[in-house]
């Protein structure tokens, strides 16, 4: 790709995004590629075929349109699946660093170990598991406060065997992006796969979602489902993503024959599932039956811990390459968000010591990673945060603002509640009702717009909801 090319692909993103809005973009863009410009057809190209299916069912004149947006002369879309094949493993050389720093350009929040994948398990192969990447593993795993509980949990399901009472169930945890989920649920499936004696399938939500779309297609739903009760552990990864009503029928269907057959769920979502606001109460509270636990930003001792083992792993592979504790502690203290990012700052170092054949320096580092530093993003705010520390502000409880009562000293903040879950918060206005004792969208419309008015011309009121903002981003 030139990087003429690449520009107009980045502004084509831009443009989406913002047309379909950040989760729809998340959801179904974040790993469709440019691979190339022909005159009018633009050759685009995303992981799997479930993908490249609903692109093309639901966005297919979204996309061209904002192609023609940049580039008038576009009036074809070709979207093709890329093999798994097509980089080679990252580590081991240093070309795939490069084809890496391409994909992380071009704002892909993928996995850029997708072509790294070694082959799948056995158990894998029948169902179609997803595919799992041989680094994340236990071993690799690395322990800091954050994350404990979560690792135990995992752990003590991992070692499980054939039979054993099931003590939670579902095992659910939630983290933001790039906090380890994936390495989690991907390390119980390696792990219990490993003795032999259990059957772990580890799947993406849309392997799953894919799954079962074509087993309807091909009339074998019911071989889908023998297939998948067939297996001691089920593992599910994204459940957020999780769409349409026909799959989540499917997939309510399924946790509950696998629950009370006894066997195992593990799935990891980037919120809790009161927070999934697409699934229905009963596969909500079936989520929450089990064991909710969530793990949390990486501090910075963990991140520190996290470099150093992603050191010395490339050291295995590439003996010359060192990264002096200044600069491993300059990276611990600058790269605060995600895993994945630290990750992608060690590969850097790696690939520019190797392509200079220079020692790393702290002056290079700073130079090589700063646009992985980036300000700190707001935090993620919980609509139950919003509601404890409304009602300790007005001095009510939190049943006060989710009843029904209507006098003043409960209305008012109530609906300050309100306005400030639409305002902090990504939830939808029928979600935010449901969450404040199943109010109607419309009257959570109306609280926002309220309060909203009444900001812009009471300063005493427009101070208090600053200072509850504040609290909440503290
Ligand atoms: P998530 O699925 O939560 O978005 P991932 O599991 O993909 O995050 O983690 C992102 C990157 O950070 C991966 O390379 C992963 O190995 C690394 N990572 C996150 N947490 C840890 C940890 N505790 N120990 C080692 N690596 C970690
Ligand atoms: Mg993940």
């Amino acid at each position: 790709m030139t990087s003429m090319e690449h520009d107009r692909w980045t502004k084509v993103q831009g443009r989406l995004r913002s047309i379909v809005g950040e989760d729809v973009y998340t959801s179904w863009f974040a790993r469709m590629d440019l691979e190339g410009i022909q005159g009018e057809s633009v050759h685009l190209s995303v992981p799997t075929r479930f993908l490249k299916s609903w692109i093309q069912a639901h966005y297919a004149d979204r996309v061209l349109s904002c192609w023609q947006a940049e580039l008038p002369e576009v009036h074809r879309i070709d979207l093709t699946v890329r093999s798994a094949m097509r980089c080679a493993p990252p580590v081991k050389e240093t070309k795939p660093q490069v084809e890496e720093r391409r994909v992380e350009r071009s704002g892909s929040t993928s996995d850029l170990r997708s072509g790294s994948y070694a082959p799948a398990s056995a158990g894998h192969d029948a169902l179609g598991g997803s595919p799992l990447d041989p680094r994340l593993t236990f071993e690799t795993f690395v322990l800091g406060r954050s994350n404990t509980l979560a690792h135990a949990a995992a752990r003590q399901v991992a070692e499980g065997r054939r039979g054993d009472p099931v003590m939670f169930n579902p095992l659910y945890i939630h983290a933001g992006v790039g906090l380890g989920k994936t390495h989690l649920l991907q390390a119980v499936t390696w792990a219990g796969n490993a003795s032999g004696e259990r059957k772990v399938l580890y799947l993406t939500v849309e392997k799953f979602m894919y799954g079962f779309v074509a087993a309807l297609k091909s009339q074998t739903a019911l071989a889908f489902k023998e297939a998948l009760r067939g297996i001691d552990v089920l593992v599910i990864d994204d459940l957020q993503f999780l769409q349409g009503k026909t799959t989540q029928a499917e997939f309510c269907h399924t946790l509950n024959a696998l629950i009370d057959a006894g066997r195992q769920v593990v799935i990891a979502a980037d919120r809790p599932p009161s927070e999934l606001e697409t699934l229905d109460d009963r596969v909500r509270s079936r989520l929450a039956g089990g064991l909710v636990v969530e793990m949390g930003s990486l501090g910075e001792e963990l991140r520190l811990d996290i470099l150093k083992s992603r050191v010395a792993a490339a050291r295995t592979h590439h003996a010359g390459f060192d990264v002096p504790l200044p600069v491993l502690e300059y990276l611990a203290r600058s790269i605060t968000h995600n895993g994945r990012d630290l990750e992608g700052a060690v590969n850097r170092l790696l690939a520019h010591s190797k392509l200079n054949a220079t020692p790393v320096t702290l002056e290079m580092a700073e130079r090589e990673v700063r646009d992985l530093i980036r300000p700190q993003e707001p935090k993620r705010v919980k609509i139950e945060d919003i509601q404890r520390v409304v009602a300790r502000q007005y001095n009510v409880s939190r049943s006060d603002l989710l009843s029904s009562r209507r006098t003043a000293n409960v209305v008012r903040p109530r609906q300050v509640a309100m306005y400030l879950a639409k305002t902090m918060t990504l939830r939808s206005l029928p979600e935010i009702g449901r969450r404040f004792g199943g109010r109607d969208h419309t009257t959570v419309l109306h609280a926002v717009r309220k309060i909203e008015g009444l900001v812009a011309k009471d300063t005493t009121l427009a101070d208090e909801v600053e200072l509850l903002k504040r609290q909440l981003q503290d």
